[in-house]
């Protein structure tokens, strides 16, 4: 159901100038389909028309920002299977998760086309002194310019979505590299925006090698990169952005913590979820989970469990839970983690078995605290139990990573819930939920080593814009 080529975008067009780039299915390990890759010059060129557009765009009315991405919310509801099935052969995301992630990018263009019609500014006094009687402020926020967005593979089409949506809702033009491994997704978001009227060089879907990418980091005419990524990367393209804004949309570690009054059953299904969904290839997959003594070996016990009954398999099987890694080496790194964590002394519970880019759910307990299984981001099926007897031991133990994305704490104590989001060190304490857990509209980033800037639509938004401030003096 794929078509065997698709172009890139440049410049609002489709355009075909090789078909460099093979993409596999992530089950299959087959060609699903090619595409261009951009060369330095095509991307120089889509830089260029980005400079363009920044005037026209920055002139559009709020009501055609508007009807742009309500258009989107139309066309993506239309071809919402076929979104879904591109992301289960080239992520190789179960095609429920596929189909969620559908519907969050449905909900992510639907919120930033409400965004779009209220960006509102502030009247301020400025008499606080004699000297500034008769002055008042007026400001409002203009786009920032041409914007760069990177992507990852893993939420191929919503975490483009968080950046072209929000940039639309302002009136910024943009030039886009998704990830090489899953490009398909903000190409077909590229096929949706080309029906529209937006001004030429608005927007460009440019899949690039390393190098055609360094110029979305270098080149000065871009005014913001917008990163979402690994932690190594996005740091070290940071380091050579220049005057740019940056945001950076990074990994983690995330912990839970279940505390001994917590609903164990509900806290053990949303906590599967968490660590499971998509392989754990998530930023805010559960890695660590924190439990209070009391309830230690009765959790432990219901989670092996139900860990072991998940159903691993074929992502275009309605019934299967944990698809393939997106590659053989990414499976093989994280085994090789879980095989040290046991050298060093950890218990495997379940799982841990990895054949090709097949990775068992794994649950591990007793893992020395320096092991890169607990320290590093794993990014798949992994999560590690530890014990805890006091709460503010918890706490600690959560904070105690470099990284600070998202905590989950499960508990009933009111103060205790409070304590945690007034001490956890991340972007956003979920509670009575895992940490996985992110609803499009709310403010969504890291701290420490997770990153900086926030998502969620009005937040980027805040990123994509300057205050321009208006003083006026009555006299
Ligand atoms: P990655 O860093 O390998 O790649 C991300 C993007 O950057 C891809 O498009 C890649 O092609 C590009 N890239 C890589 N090196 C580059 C360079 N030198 N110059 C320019 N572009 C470059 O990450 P990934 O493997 O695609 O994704 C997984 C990572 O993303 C994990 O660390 C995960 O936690 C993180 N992530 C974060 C969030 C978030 O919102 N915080 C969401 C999803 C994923």
């Amino acid at each position: 159901r794929l078509k065997d080529t698709y172009p890139l975008y440049l410049n609002n067009k489709a355009a075909q100038p090789n078909t460099d780039l093979e993409v596999t299915d992530k089950f299959t390990g087959e060609v699903a389909f090619r595409t261009a890759l951009a060369t330095p010059e095509i991307i120089d060129r889509a830089i260029a028309g980005a400079v363009h557009a920044t005037e026209p765009m920055a002139k559009l009315a709020g009501y055609e920002r508007q009807a742009v991405l309500q258009h989107c919310v139309d066309r993506f509801k239309e071809r919402f299977d076929e979104l879904a099935y591109a992301l289960c052969v080239e992520a190789g995301k179960p095609i429920k998760d596929s189909e969620g992630e559908v519907t969050r990018l449905i909900d992510t263009f639907r919120i930033a086309a409400e965004e779009s019609v209220r960006m509102y500014g502030e009247v301020m006094p400025l008499d606080i002194s004699a000297r500034a009687k008769g002055y008042q402020s007026i400001w409002k926020r203009v786009p920032v310019g041409p914007c760069s967005f990177i992507s990852p593979f893993n939420f191929p089409l919503n975490l483009a979505a968080h950046k072209v949506a929000p940039a639309i809702a302002v009136g910024c033009p943009f030039v886009m590299k998704p990830a090489s491994k899953t490009p398909l997704g903000a190409i077909i978001m590229g096929e949706v925006l080309a029906e529209t009227d937006l001004p030429e060089g608005a927007f460009s879907i440019l899949p690039a090698t390393r190098d055609g990418a360094d110029l979305f980091t270098v080149d000065e005419r871009l005014k913001l990169l917008s990163f979402t990524g690994s932690p190594v990367v996005g740091w070290d393209l940071k380091a050579r952005c220049g005057k740019k804004k940056v945001v950076l949309e990074l990994g983690g570690n995330a912990a839970v913590i279940v505390d001994r009054d917590a609903d164990l059953e509900d806290a053990i299904e949303r906590i599967i979820f968490g660590a499971f969904y998509q392989s754990g290839q998530s930023c805010i997959g559960v890695q660590r989970i924190v439990i209070h003594e009391n309830v230690y070996d009765r959790f432990r016990d219901m989670l092996v469990e139900k860990t072991g009954s998940l159903i691993a398999g074929d992502p275009k099987d309605r019934d299967t839970f944990i698809g393939p890694m997106i590659s053989e080496g990414e499976a093989q790194r994280l085994k090789g983690w879980i095989d040290e964590a046991v050298d060093g002394g950890a218990k495997l519970l379940t799982g841990g078995g990895c054949k090709g880019n097949m990775l068992e759910a794994t649950l591990l307990e007793g893992v020395h605290k320096d092991a890169k299984a607990l320290n590093e981001e794993a990014f798949g099926p992994l999560a590690i139990l530890q014990p805890f007897s006091d709460f503010d031991e918890a706490l600690a133990e959560v904070n105690r990573s470099t990284f600070g994305l998202q905590a989950g704490v499960f508990t009933r104590d009111l103060f205790k819930m409070f304590d945690a989001w007034d001490r956890l060190e991340v972007g956003g304490v979920v509670i009575n939920d895992v940490p996985s857990y992110r609803v499009d509209n709310m403010p969504y980033g890291g701290v420490k080593d997770s990153g900086l800037g926030r998502e969620g639509i009005k937040f980027a938004m805040e990123d994509m814009t300057e205050i321009r401030n208006l003083v006026i003096r009555r006299n």
